[in-house]
């Protein structure tokens, strides 16, 4: 793998100045029913950045985004060795509930409970204590989300009347509501309309200044214009003939874009030319 940020190679990036480093991961390999899916992952994912995992289908980006909030100790027969540090602190240490507030999720599809506007964003509040003013709270998400205007006259209509993208937006809400450090996104714009996709990708890039975002995407034009770093994974075939999932190439969105050092990058992100260097 080459994480440029660390290499030799690449004089520029050795003075970029990085900022803060949020989760680390480190040598992480997950298996599922005893078959290896992603091995000996290691990254840092920094601050107030949005971080991209780019790659094809089934090179383990679900499965490794899933890592950082703990999602797959609910899918049973998955076994991740290794270790994933939150501010310094192993996740496996951690309350998994706390968590999952802290490392917030945004899915695919747009999945609204089957409850009113309000009670969607409401629900999630109640449920983790929150003792503050719930209208102000309600009022504030939607506005995050440019969301307000929109919804403000029936809060109380079911949310899922709601337009796909309107249904995104909501959910976003919902998770920002509770006050996250992360946001994982797994593909969050690709069920939407190219309009709707280019509000939410406004709406990441605003994002940022107040959360840490990382963003599966299969839409390359959508790492390369609102996203901070790539992680480029890639299927590789192991001796025992499993397909498993490795981490080639970690750098600047730019660098991946424009100086891929790895030729699977190249092919990739730039299909049918050749890698050059
Ligand atoms: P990606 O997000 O890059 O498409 P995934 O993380 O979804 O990749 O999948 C990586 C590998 O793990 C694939 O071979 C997939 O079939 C396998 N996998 C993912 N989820 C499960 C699961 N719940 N049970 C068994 N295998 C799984």
């Amino acid at each position: 793998m080459s994480n440029r940020v660390s290499s030799s190679k690449s004089q520029p990036e050795s003075s970029e100045i990085l900022p803060e480093v949020i989760l680390q991961a480190d040598d992480v390999s997950v298996s599922y029913h005893g078959i290896p899916a992603l091995q000996n992952i290691s990254l840092e994912i920094y601050k107030n950045q949005i971080t991209s995992f780019i790659g094809p289908s089934g090179c383990g980006k679900s499965t490794f985004l899933r890592c950082f909030n703990r999602l797959n100790d609910l899918i049973p027969e998955t076994r991740m060795t290794g270790k994933i540090r939150f501010f310094g602190q192993s996740i496996r240490r951690m309350n998994p509930v706390e968590i999952r507030r802290r490392i917030g999720m945004v899915f695919q599809r747009p999945n609204p409970f089957p409850k009113s506007i309000y009670d969607n964003i409401a629900v999630g509040l109640r449920v983790n204590g929150y003792r503050g003013n719930l209208d102000d709270r309600v009022e504030t998400s939607l506005r995050h989300v440019g969301l307000w205007n929109e919804v403000k006259n029936k809060l109380k209509k079911n949310a899922l009347d709601l337009s796909g993208g309107q249904q995104q937006r909501l959910c976003i809400a919902r998770t920002i509501a509770l006050n996250p450090e992360v946001i994982l996104m797994d593909e969050p714009t690709a069920a939407l309309d190219p309009i709707s996709a280019g509000r939410i990708n406004d709406l990441l890039m605003t994002m940022r200044q107040y959360y840490t975002i990382i963003l599966i995407t299969h839409n390359l034009k959508q790492a390369a214009l609102i996203t901070d770093r790539v992680a480029f994974f890639n299927v590789e075939i192991n001796s025992r003939g499993d397909r498993v999932g490795k981490l080639i190439e970690y750098a600047p969105t730019l660098d991946i874009f424009v100086n891929p050092t790895q030729q699977t990058t190249w092919d990739y992100v730039i299909p049918g030319s050749r890698y050059s260097s």
